[in-house]
């Protein structure tokens, strides 16, 4: 499996991605996940990615791509995953065919999940996330099954991102739809698009995104 999850914030994207990871033995890679804990570690990365995610805004197209470049040309990296945040301008989605070209690999698909715009703000704002193991959940649509532990690492941290705030949410709508909405018609046009519709229930987008496998 080597796929790539296309939506804008809240579509559901880490949450199909956690699903496919289990089922099939992938790795989920999220960017996103990353620079938090590069965050969380105080590490160059982090520090440079900070200012522009409390903003809403995309973190340079040259960090990002260094990242992914490395993941995917070290030893440990495996056959099979999933990209969950990656890329997000029409430049990196450039830079990650040169790179999986020059190391002979392929993309199966990219699966766009479509979501109505008023859906994705209430996700969003009511989003919440285990600390631990990134797993993600909903206030209201989504609560983990015992409150405030997470169904799959058992920690109690279960926390809001600070992005995910009304008022940054509406520039991350702004940035996916000038910067990343572009790689629609780039996947499109190379016949490797499926578009999901992401406002059906949380099970019935697993269903539909299971039938591409079979
Ligand atoms: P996410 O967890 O995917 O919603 O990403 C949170 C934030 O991390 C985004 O709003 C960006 O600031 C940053 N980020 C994650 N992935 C990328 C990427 N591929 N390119 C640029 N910035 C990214």
């Amino acid at each position: 499996m080597k796929i790539i999850f296309l939506g804008a914030p809240g579509a559901g994207k880490g949450t199909q991605a956690k699903i496919l990871e289990k089922k099939y033995n992938a790795l989920q890679v999220s960017t996103g996940d990353i620079l938090r804990k590069s965050i969380e570690e105080k590490t160059p990365l982090g520090l440079k990615a900070k200012e522009f995610m409390d903003q809403g805004k995309l973190v340079t197209d040259d960090l990002i791509i260094g990242l992914i470049k490395d993941k995917f040309t070290s030893k440990d990296f495996p056959e099979n995953w999933i990209m969950d945040g990656f890329p997000r301008t029409v430049a990196q989605a450039e830079a990650f065919d040169d790179l999986l070209a020059s190391i002979n690999l392929e993309l199966d698909c990219v699966i766009e999940v479509d979501v109505n715009r008023d859906v994705l703000v209430k996700r969003l704002t009511g989003r919440r996330v285990c600390k631990k193991c990134q797993a993600p959940y909903h206030v209201n649509f989504n609560p983990p099954k015992k409150e405030g532990v997470c169904d799959y690492c058992g920690d109690n941290n279960i926390y809001q991102r600070s992005d995910d705030t009304e008022e940054v949410v509406v520039n991350r709508l702004k940035v996916y739809d000038d910067q990343t909405a572009p790689l629609i018609e780039y996947y499109s046009s190379k016949k490797l698009l499926h578009k999901i519709d992401g406002d059906l229930p949380l099970e019935e987008v697993s269903k539909k995104i299971e039938l591409l496998f079979q």
